[in-house]
């Protein structure tokens, strides 16, 4: 236990002094050690102790305290009306909440209230509605060791989305876990951590919950034939413990159910009693039947980040894709973005459908209007399931499936048969839409223990006891006419006070008339209240009545609500159509409106290499961003996969890479590609190495993670995979650079043959792509127009002719004389480095394979002639080589290029 969270040792040790309420207080502390206990006092939760030091820093507010019978000790609170607020906090600082609730009502005990944890809050399994990101997911994961293999399972607890998988790699493992991005990962006694990314918090849990057979029974009260579901016993052990951690931390607040201690026992030792009805697919995939994409291309292809970290948050693809109308259509589109499909059938399925809504335009316009009225199903339906939904949410489930039809009669013409599929999948489900409007009525309140939820005519006794107090309010209401005749009194009034109950109010003046019958209850200044025996049995009849509605009305409603509840497969199996149906429409949406070519796809032969053919391919999010793009073509086939693109900085390099792998990653979504044409043969995985000076993770340095991100490419990939390389080899010295940049390119070109984009600006590496079969290379053409540089952002065969740097130095404002010098200088660098004979940036023809160009740069001992004639330092003609001027800032070149003129001068 941490001992700041729970009561202080010191309480620990007495605890049998302690007065029964912080007894309780205590056990549920020691119960839930690594969570915060908040612990319903009347309205408010409640902190003790060490506890309440540290809940009260967190949230700012007041730090109290509390005597009793052994002393005097801290205690913060904060109120049950507006706790989710501070409940996120406490996620936030990295916290789990324990919410212990009074269950049972103070009047009913003459000791202390029973108190029970009803949930337990942590980031992984949160169910409120108001601490969840509507369109996203929130996994918790599980991960569990059997011998080598790692097992993994993740879970939407409020959701019921559930899936497995296992690897003996941890990079495999790590990739699933970024794919999916969980924000807590529960942990058996053996597993490891390493691969769990920083930002999840890691939640060790009982041994009990991994245990296999007890998981066994765990899984086998769920589902049908668990063992043909799950593939080995490492996937079985963290689905098993994960089903046991949904079920702790719902916590116990069902009628009858067993105190604490029993039933989190119950939980491990595999009871079903626990079961969480809502939980009841579970997919057990293989990473190799998707796309793989790692946490570097997840970034670098910006799915779900923005790039910098200033980036606008809809500069990601799901930002430029996302045109779902309803939450469900919201998550089922991230997950198709998450895990993009290899299977050329089952991508062409989502095309047809894709195709054919983009042509019917009113109709898909429609569909999305209708859409828009859908409410969170998966969400409305666990809350249902977990008895935790009140009238409004039954209504507007209810909502939901009045719509259903009007999208079903949408679909019916649909020719494809996705489409056609989903039209026979939308059941209205009438029968459950005939119980909610025939129970609820039309807009009934949030609270559910007070009445006005049941309808008329729903309920007989309900009716009977509604009438009983109707017709006693009438008799009330009646009641002053008829006492003001009997008495003679005009200004005689019935009336009704919360403490005193109805009375007959008569002023001063008109005492005398009052008939012997009524009894006194109450004197004011000028009049006297009374009331009647008939009022009295009257009143109690009425209060009677009403209490008896209410409660009838709340056993009815939790009546319906479990009927309702008894549906939950078939509330599921519509909600995952429309999630499908809104996920379709956003992608014909976005393809009519941003003009999306549909990708022809490719079988792939054997173990061939890819063949991605774009014609005018744009940056699906850059073009959004930009006001004119300018299209570009990609040519790649297994004799020509390894394209070597050079271009000075701010070209459009690394911008052209990235579309092409998107394009690829589009298409294999499902989605339309922002093209003329594409012809692809669907790619087992991305690679990505997209040099970012500022991409120091973890405090390796920009070297170290680089070369980790190649080390791993150079591992994985194969022929299936696409590679993208922009400028490797820059957090070292230039040659040291050029080297590996090299080395590594053959290696992908000769023992790898994955289909690469390989941009650099170390033009002597083109030479590379003539000496290596299936390089070839491209350039992005650029001008100079009066000592400015055009881009033009047009890609081109061949390798481009400079750097320009020093063009972009003009371009920044740096002073002529300066950059006339700097011209000077890159000239004689250029003449230095083909062997002083003048031909600067071109190559010489007569190289062969075994003379690939020099990575090396040994070439310092011949002294290159300067300009006037004279030589120039060895020492200073080496760093005039090393001088990566497509890299430095105007102010850096200014600086470097006055040193330099000061070696010169010495
Ligand atoms: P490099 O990798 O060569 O340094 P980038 O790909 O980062 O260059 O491109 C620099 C900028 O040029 C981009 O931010 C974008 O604004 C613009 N750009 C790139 N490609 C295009 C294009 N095809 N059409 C229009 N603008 C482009």
């Amino acid at each position: 236990m941490d001992p700041a969270l729970g009561p202080p040792n010191a309480m620990a040790e007495k605890r049998d002094e302690l007065t029964p309420m912080m007894a309780q207080y205590h056990d549920l502390c020691a119960r839930y050690d690594d969570a915060i206990v908040l612990f319903q006092v009347g309205d408010f939760y409640e902190t003790f102790c060490g506890a309440a030091e540290r809940t009260a820093r967190l949230l700012e507010i007041a730090l109290t305290s509390r005597e009793d019978s052994t002393g005097e000790y801290p205690m913060a609170g904060i109120p049950i009306d507006n706790a989710e607020s501070y409940i996120e906090d406490l996620l936030e600082a990295g916290y789990r909440v324990a919410v212990a609730d009074q269950v049972e009502e103070p009047g009913e005990t003459s000791g202390v209230v029973e108190r029970a944890v009803t949930r337990v809050i942590t980031p992984g399994t949160l169910t409120e509605d108001e601490l969840l990101a509507s369109d996203d997911n929130n996994f918790v994961a599980a991960l569990a060791r059997e011998n080598e293999r790692l097992g993994l399972a993740f879970l939407d607890v409020s959701t019921g989305d559930f899936y497995a998988t296992s690897a003996t790699a941890r990079e495999s493992i790590a990739d699933e876990l970024s794919r999916f991005d969980p924000s807590e990962a529960v942990v058996g006694p053996d597993a490891p951590t390493t691969p769990v990314p920083d930002d999840c918090m890691v939640t060790p849990f009982d041994a009990r919950a991994f245990d296999r057979e007890r998981v066994g029974a765990k899984l086998a009260a769920y589902f049908r034939n668990p063992d043909a579901l799950l593939a080995t016993d490492a996937e079985i052990r963290a689905c098993g413990a994960l089903l046991s951690y949904a079920e702790y931390v719902r916590g116990g607040e069902h009628e009858g159910e067993r105190g604490d201690d029993e039933r989190v026992d119950a939980v491990f030792e595999g009871d079903a009693g626990q079961r969480l009805e809502y939980i009841t697919q579970l997919t057990r995939y293989d990473p190799r039947e998707y796309l793989l994409l790692d946490a570097v291309a997840l970034r670098s292809l910006e799915l779900f980040e923005p790039r910098t970290v200033h980036g606008r948050d809809d500069a990601t693809l799901i930002g430029v894709l996302d045109e779902t109308a309803s939450a469900l259509g919201g998550r089922r589109l991230r997950d198709w973005l998450r895990r993009p499909l290899l299977e050329p059938a089952r991508i062409e399925a989502r095309h047809d459908a894709v195709a054919e809504l983009k042509a019917a335009v009113q109709q898909r316009e429609e569909l999305h209007e209708r859409l828009r009225e859908v409410y969170d199903l998966e969400r409305l339906i666990g809350r249902i399931s977990r008895e935790r939904a009140n009238a409004r949410d039954l209504r507007s489930l209810r909502d939901t499936l009045a719509v259903v039809p009007e999208i079903r009669a949408q679909l019916a013409d649909a020719d494809c048969g996705r489409l056609r599929k989903l039209h026979e999948t939308l059941d209205p489900l009438s029968d459950v839409r005939e119980l909610i409007e025939d129970a609820i009525v039309a807009e009934p309140p949030i609270e559910i223990t007070e009445g006005g939820i049941i309808a008329e005519g729903y309920d007989n006794d309900l009716d009977e006891v509604r009438a009983t107090a109707r017709d006693g309010k009438q008799w009330i209401d009646d009641l002053e006419a008829r006492e003001r005749e009997r008495t003679g009194i005009d200004s005689l009034k019935v009336g009704h006070n919360s403490v005193h109950g109805y009375y007959i109010e008569v002023t001063n003046p008109n005492l005398e008339a009052v008939p012997d019958d009524y009894q006194r209850r109450q004197t004011l200044k000028n009049s006297e209240r009374f009331v009647t025996p008939e009022l009295k049995s009257r009143e109690d009849e009425i209060v009677g009545a009403e209490q008896r509605a209410d409660d009838r009305e709340y056993e009815l409603f939790c009546e319906v609500r479990r009927e309702v509840a008894a549906e939950v497969e078939r509330v599921q199996a519509l909600a995952d159509a429309l999630a499908n149906l809104d996920a379709l429409v956003s992608l014909a949406t976005v393809a009519a409106q941003y003009d999306y070519c549909r990708p022809d796809l490719l079988e792939r032969e054997g173990r061939d290499g890819l063949e991605v053919d774009i014609e005018g391919g744009r940056h699906p999010v850059v073009e959004r961003t930009q006001e004119s793009f300018v299209p570009n073509d990609a040519n790649l086939r297994p004799e020509r996969r390894l394209a070597v693109i050079t271009g000075p900085n701010m070209s459009g390099k690394s911008t052209y890479m990235r579309q092409v792998a998107q394009i690829v990653l589009l298409a294999q979504v499902g989605s339309f590609v922002p093209a003329q044409a594409a012809r692809l043969t669907p790619v087992d995985r991305i690679f990505t190495r997209v040099g970012a000076s500022d991409d120091i993770a973890g405090g390796r340095s920009t070297f170290m993670v680089e070369m980790d991100e190649l080390a791993t490419i150079l591992r994985d990939a194969d022929e299936g995979s696409l590679v993208l390389l922009d400028e490797v080899g820059r957090g070292t010295s230039t040659a040291d650079g050029m080297a590996i940049a090299q080395a590594i390119t053959e290696h992908l070109h000769d023992a790898v043959g994955a289909t690469t984009l390989f941009a650099t600006h170390h033009h002597p590496l083109t030479e590379l792509a003539d000496d290596l079969a299936a390089a070839f290379t491209l350039h992005f053409e650029v001008d100079q127009d009066g000592g400015e540089v055009v881009f033009y952002h047009e890609i081109a065969p061949g390798a481009a002719t400079g750097s320009y740097g020093v063009e972009v130095a003009t371009a920044a404002g740096v002073p002529e004389d300066v950059v006339d010098r700097a011209r000077e200088l890159v000239a004689d660098a250029a003449a230095a480095e083909s062997g002083a004979d003048g031909n600067a940036g071109e190559r010489t023809d007569d190289t062969d394979s075994s003379d690939r160009p020099r990575a090396d740069a040994d070439g310092e001992s011949a002294a290159p002639a300067t300009a006037d004639g004279g030589d120039i330092p060895a020492d200073v003609a080496a760093e005039l080589r090393a001088l990566d001027l497509a890299h430095l800032t105007p102010v850096e070149a200014l600086t470097e290029l006055d040193r330099l003129k000061q070696l010169l001068e010495e």
